[in-house]
């Protein structure tokens, strides 16, 4: 079923000390029934994350994992290292793993089925850079990275998958995707799943939107039809700012 998320995603910030401070601070907040919250720390902080937040309704998540399930890849960690810290979602593609740590399309695909075979949910990240959207290219790059990272999973699969949408022009660097050219992207995305697969699966998968998310324009992104929430960099650094996106959802 289509939720309402909100996840944070910390990049490579915040020690042990500012994650607990954080999560003392977020842990004053009430977390709104209807929206699911989550949280990517770095993978050092994942085990004190889940047992901070033990009893309050925010899910820690990873923000990459390797391909198999152990062996000599040093620097790496597995899917069943990061169950047994108490994650069991994972981030996959992100726009800053694909660019700066080559990761392809072929190797999204592998992830995504380890990911899956250790009943892992994934947030699977998609999106364009800003010459393919100069040259309009911009659809059949998210058509090629869908079909290749993510169209090879069952059907049965796609409770386990969330799709984020994020424009790499627009990550970090202030400039956001206007309302309309998020929907329309995010209209595309689920009219292309329903064309491999189905209506039904389309109609049920959560799209979020990342790309400078901010507390002042969430409730116009959230507020398209498409869009089911967002991922959110910079601003989820700060408990203030993470919240008010939080509760950007209209009931
Ligand atoms: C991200 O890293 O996924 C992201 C969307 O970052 P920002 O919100 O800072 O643009």
């Amino acid at each position: 079923m289509r939720k309402k998320i909100v996840a944070g995603n910390w990049k490579m910030n915040n020690d042990l000390a500012e994650t607990e401070m954080f999560f003392t601070e977020l842990k004053k907040q009430v977390i709104p029934e209807h929206v699911v919250v989550m949280i990517a720390p770095s993978f050092t902080n994942l085990n004190q994350a889940f047992n901070s937040l033990k009893d309050f309704p925010v899910e820690i998540v990873a923000q990459n994992m390797h391909q198999c399930d152990k062996g000599a890849f040093t620097g790496e960690v597995s899917a069943k290292m990061l169950i047994s810290v108490g994650t069991t979602t994972v981030i996959l593609g992100h726009s800053e793993r694909r660019e700066l740590f080559h990761e392809t399309n072929a190797l999204l695909a592998e992830k995504v089925k380890t990911a899956l075979e250790n009943d892992m949910d994934i947030i699977f990240c998609i999106g364009e850079q800003e010459e393919d959207r100069k040259e309009d290219k911009y659809f059949d790059l998210i058509e090629k990275q869908l079909t290749e990272g993510l169209f090879h999973i069952l059907e049965g699969s796609w409770k386990h998958v969330v799709v984020a949408y994020e424009p790499v022009w627009a990550i970090g660097t202030g400039e956001t995707a206007s309302p309309e050219q998020v929907q329309e992207m995010h209209h595309f995305i689920r009219k292309t799943i329903a064309k491999k697969y189905n209506d039904a699966i389309a109609n049920d998968v959560s799209i979020l939107y990342g790309g400078s998310v901010k507390p002042d324009n969430a409730v116009e992104i959230f507020g398209q039809d498409d869009v089911d929430g967002g991922l959110i960099g910079g601003a989820s650094l700060k408990v203030e700012s993470f919240m008010k996106i939080v509760n950007s959802f209209e009931n």
